[in-house]
């Protein structure tokens, strides 16, 4: 059975990417399962992509086959796109959830609802046996509430008000944050792209 190494030692990311690979004859496993927990890069790229692809490529070096690593942010209109590709540590280095909430919070105080405006985008990126590079994106639209609402998810779930749907992640079930999210979004469009990586076919030849 063909190995899928994803970059991450988080297994709850693992089992997600298992899941949607799961009609094809894949192992999917976490670097760390492998043992290459040290193998990890400096995130500085100036986007998701350069990022995610530092990140696929370093693991590729040590694995060869097929990799997968992904990257996420969320872009806020009226802060010019922060936190963005900085979104896991906007209040330093070794920020934690609270910390980065409550930095939004206080820079987008009395800022009217219409410039609330924000996005997540989370980039999907496969390193195939040939070395060739397969993006997948997925993108969701809302804003960003005057205050936390929810007990679900993490990172800026509480704060992320879904277009259309006028609920925060935080207030959604997992199904639910799933058929609307980001992430969501870009592991479809991997499970659509996964056939033509898998068997080495390009199907606009
Ligand atoms: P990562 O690239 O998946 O590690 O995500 C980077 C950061 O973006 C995380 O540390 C979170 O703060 C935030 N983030 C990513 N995905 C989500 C989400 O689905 N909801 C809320 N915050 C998220």
């Amino acid at each position: 059975m063909l190995r899928i190494v994803i970059s991450t030692g988080n297994e709850y990311k693992v089992r997600e990417i298992g899941e949607v690979l799961k009609d094809f004859d894949v192992e999917v496993v976490s670097k760390n399962s492998l043992g290459l927990n040290h193998v990890e890069v400096d995130e500085d790229g100036h986007t998701l992509e350069e990022n995610a692809i530092k990140k696929a490529r370093e693991l590729w070096k040590h694995t060869g086959g097929i990799v997968i690593a992904d990257d996420t942010g969320l872009f806020v209109k009226y802060l010019k796109g922060d936190p963005g590709v900085h979104s896991s540590r906007y209040a330093g280095d070794h920020a934690n959830d609270i910390e980065n909430n409550d930095l939004l919070l206080k820079n987008m105080r009395n800022v009217e609802e219409k410039d609330r405006k924000a996005f997540f985008k989370t980039v999907i990126v496969v390193i195939d046996r040939n070395e060739k590079i397969h993006l997948s994106e997925g993108i969701c639209c809302g804003k960003i509430g005057i205050e936390p609402k929810g007990e679900h998810g993490f990172g800026y779930d509480s704060l992320f008000i879904v277009d259309g749907v006028g609920k925060t992640f935080a207030q959604m079930s997992n199904e639910e944050k799933n058929k609307y999210s980001h992430r969501g979004k870009a592991l479809r469009k991997l499970e659509n792209i996964f056939p033509e990586i898998l068997y080495e076919t390009d199907s606009n030849k």
